[in-house]
């Protein structure tokens, strides 16, 4: 039987190649639910994605990241909780119980497996989205889809973050982010552009969270294409919405990602 972290490493192995474009050296990681025992598998910090190997991922209390990440969004950012996130990093520890450090960016995933309905969480920095999440309009340039599968795939409305800091202000910005998103649609974002830094998509399997990451590269390369043809010509709302959700595009969704669940 294959193990999670194999599973997963499987995923980065992917993500990390690089003809894929998604990351370099130790840029990106990925993250995977293990609901049953209140846990979560993340990337080990300094791992590179494409030579990822079981014993690169680490094991996190998920209760005890959710707990420092609602303090801070209840009170805001304090030493006491940078200190609390930085000791549950580095108590993480690997499949055979090797102690490494656990990601930076841990707390992103901790928001997709509390708040956003998903198992699986892979965040990676690839240059088309950069380039659009680096530039002045990038929130005008992410207000809206641009072909009907990135409405269908990636969900008919991108959530565009601005830039925070790696750590607990990243995760706390994310959080209130992704909340603020569900409460105005009244669903989750499938595809999250973080400024000046990258790209986050989920599912409750690898090949949807990969899926989703591959459709927003696309999307990306689109965007740039329309921008220097004279600008982005956005699908109308109301139609992206609707394609999204038709019954057909729901079925065919979980087709084109693998995902049977
Ligand atoms: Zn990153």
């Amino acid at each position: 039987m294959t193990t999670l972290a194999e599973e997963i490493s499987d995923l980065a192995v992917r993500a990390g190649a690089p003809e894929a474009d998604l990351t370099i050296l130790a840029e990106g990681n990925a993250a995977v639910l293990d609901a049953a025992n209140d846990r979560f598998l993340v990337k080990a910090s300094g791992v590179v994605m494409g030579e990822a190997t079981a014993e690169d991922w680490v094991w996190v209390s998920l209760s005890k990241s959710v707990e420092i990440l609602e303090s801070a969004h209840k009170s805001g950012r304090t030493p006491a909780l940078d200190s609390a996130l930085d000791a549950i990093l580095k108590s993480a520890v690997t499949p055979s119980g090797v102690t490494k450090k656990a990601s930076i960016e841990t707390l992103v995933h901790v928001v997709a497996f509390h708040l956003l309905e998903s198992s699986w969480s892979l965040h990676t920095h690839p240059t088309p989205v950069v380039a659009l999440a680096a530039s002045k309009d990038a929130a005008a340039h992410y207000s809206g889809t641009v072909f009907p599968d990135e409405s269908v795939i990636c969900g008919p409305i991108p959530l565009y973050l601005p830039y925070d800091e790696p750590g607990l202000s990243l995760g706390l910005g994310f959080y209130s982010g992704a909340l603020k998103y569900r409460e105005q649609y009244g669903m989750s974002p499938r595809q999250i552009i973080l400024g000046n830094h990258g790209l986050c998509t989920f599912g409750n399997g690898k090949e949807e969270a990969l899926a989703t990451t591959q459709i927003a590269v696309k999307a990306a390369r689109v965007r740039l294409g329309a921008l220097t043809a004279g600008g982005i010509n956005f699908i109308p709302n109301s139609a992206a919405q609707t394609i999204a959700f038709r019954p057909d595009e729901v079925a065919r969704r979980k087709l084109l990602t693998g995902d049977s669940k």
